[in-house]
């Protein structure tokens, strides 16, 4: 430990969803803030177009069934996955 200063480090990135119920894919991108507290806790706090939203690697609900599971597929892969359920 060599520094007990609060910081901010701000990166984006983009996950591919794709509901295993019925099919749909989808992509967001998010801003994720990872910031050390004055305890040295890290946390990463994650954001859609400026709104604070859950872990997407803890979402669970599709926005077009609303049931789900959800499977997480890094960026690109919506269309391979969905070829894959077909
Ligand atoms: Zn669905």
């Amino acid at each position: 430990m060599v520094t007990m200063e609060r910081d901010t480090e701000t990166v984006h990135e983009a996950y591919a969803f794709v509901c295993l119920h019925c099919g749909h894919g989808w992509e967001e991108a998010y801003e994720i803030r990872h910031t050390t507290d004055l305890a040295g806790h890290r946390r990463a706090d994650y954001f859609t177009r400026g709104v604070r939203v859950p872990s997407p690697l803890t979402r669970n609900d599709c926005p077009s069934c609303n049931l789900g599971p959800i499977r997480i597929l890094r960026p690109g892969r919506v269309d391979a996955a969905r070829t894959y359920l077909a």
